[in-house]
């Protein structure tokens, strides 16, 4: 049955029997907004034809998917106006609801023969998994289609960086980048409901729960169709470039994609497969931060659900940081000086403003980032904690794994211990210094200043 997909990205969450009445084959969407390359649509529609059933497919807005404002919030909605666009048009019912996740899928599970769902790794996507699956009326499987090598098949614990997983990955790769069932057709959408349910055609967010901050950005819409864009510009201009540039803070060299997979509006799978496809001289090192770098922060959430916790360190990351708590600092800001971009350091300023206006701070930038925090605070635990809250609030990639990992990684997480210094013990260190001698540094500043005026 599952010739064209992996077995091991099904996981069969409650084999309670189907309720007695069953209508529709429910897709219950979370991490996966996007109908093209999404192997749980695929396979809850495959279910439906087979059982002669029209497929359902429900959304749920409201706490926690929601919570960091309006500017993800606005990001998230294009994205879902343009998978009720395109589910519209294939006659495919899609249910936007202003509750909770798994409250929103079991307003619509009574009556389904089966529940599939797409598989994310937060804390809070585990908990609406639980509590859907604690209370549903009948079976439910999920597809784990985000990550190229489902992450149990990849390793069985905590890597200790990514050389472990990429030989594993590596290994596989082109076989599990090719799975693919394909939307069948399913019978006509049910139209016949004992509650007031529509399509979601546009859907529209109870905004009195977001706040006001931080702002949207203006410059960059959310969506499948948008993220297709993002993606052929940059295999057509920078793909080539990547390798020598991504790290070069000056040369906008990377793909600009982690919003769209973040909020899963594109497949890793499908730019994998495409990059491989275009191929030259930066498919492999893009191929590394894709699958390699991404899946090794999906291995951390996974397995250690404690991921924006400082106890998920490494033991001698943390003996160094605590051995070097009272050394002196250079400079000591409080938050809301850094918060505001006002410190000494003009290349920490700019990203931090990056982020705060913007939405996405460049890449090599967010390691410089996170180590001038710890370096410039009176307590590395609090840096931690401060670190984490920002990417969370601004980043329009942020609140996942990868933001996880990625601060984590500031820590001493997935890297070596180095040599001595002061405040850092052995955790790795970098310095002003470094970006002036490597890139063209004033340019950056000047880009951040040009972008920012632009995204007002
Ligand atoms: C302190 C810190 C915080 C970070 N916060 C986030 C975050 O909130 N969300 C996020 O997606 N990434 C985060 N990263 C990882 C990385 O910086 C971003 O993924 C990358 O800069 C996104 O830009 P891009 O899409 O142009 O990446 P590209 O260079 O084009 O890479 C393609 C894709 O590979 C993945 N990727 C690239 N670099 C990494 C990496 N180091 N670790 C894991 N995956 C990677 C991303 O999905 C990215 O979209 C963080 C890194 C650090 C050091």
């Amino acid at each position: 049955m599952l010739k064209s997909m992996r077995p091991e990205r099904v996981h069969i969450l409650s084999r309670r029997p189907s309720p007695s009445k069953q209508d529709w084959v429910l897709y219950w969407m979370q991490a996966s907004v996007r109908v093209i390359d999404n192997l749980a649509l695929e396979y809850a529609a495959r279910e439906a034809a087979s059982r002669k059933l029209p497929l359902v497919v429900v959304f749920g807005l409201k706490e926690g998917s929601v919570d960091s404002g309006p500017r993800q919030a606005s990001f998230l909605l294009d994205g879902l106006k343009y998978v009720a666009r395109t589910l519209r048009d294939m006659g495919i019912l899609f249910i936007v609801q202003n509750l909770p996740p798994h409250d929103a899928a079991l307003d619509v599970a009574d009556r389904a023969a089966l529940t599939v769902m797409d598989m994310g790794y937060t804390g809070m996507q585990r908990f609406w998994r639980r509590e859907f699956v604690r209370q549903a009326p009948g079976p439910v499987m999920m597809v784990e289609d985000n990550v190229c090598v489902p992450v149990e098949s990849v390793y069985e614990k905590p890597a200790v960086g990514a050389r472990v997983i990429r030989p594993r990955i590596n290994r596989v790769r082109e076989e599990y980048l090719s799975d693919r069932i394909g939307l069948v057709e399913t019978p006509e959408k049910p139209t016949h409901f004992d509650r007031d349910i529509t399509d979601a055609e546009d859907p529209v967010l109870d905004k009195s729960a977001l706040g006001t901050r931080p702002t949207p950005v203006s410059t960059l819409r959310g969506g499948g169709d948008e993220a297709e864009k993002v993606l052929n510009r940059f295999l057509e201009e920078r793909l080539d470039r990547y390798g020598e540039d991504k790290n070069d803070p000056s040369k906008n060299a990377t793909s600009g994609l982690s919003p769209y997979i973040r909020f899963g509006h594109i497949s890793v799978r499908e730019i994998a497969r495409r990059a491989l496809s275009v191929g030259g001289r930066g498919t492999e090192d893009f191929l590394e931060e894709l699958l390699i770098r991404r899946e090794l922060a999906v291995n951390y959430a996974w397995y250690l659900p404690e991921y924006d916790n400082p106890g998920t360190l490494p033991a001698w990351a943390r003996d160094n940081l605590d051995a070097h708590s009272a050394d002196s600092r250079p400079y000591l800001y409080t938050e809301e000086e850094m918060e505001s971009g006002s410190t000494h350091d003009p290349y920490w300023n700019a990203c931090q403003k990056e982020m705060v206006h913007t939405g996405c701070m460049q890449g090599y930038m967010r390691m410089y980032w996170g180590k001038k925090v710890i370096e410039w605070s009176s307590d590395w635990r609090a840096a931690w904690h401060l670190l984490m809250k920002w990417n969370d609030k601004y980043e329009l990639d942020g609140r996942d794994p990868n933001g996880y990992a990625g601060v984590a990684w500031c820590f001493g997480m997935h890297d070596r211990p180095w040599a001595q210094r002061p405040v850092f013990g052995a955790v790795r260190y970098m310095n002003d210094s470094g970006l002036r001698r490597k890139f063209d540094i004033e340019a950056y500043v000047r880009d951040v200043t040009a972008r920012i005026t632009e995204a007002e």
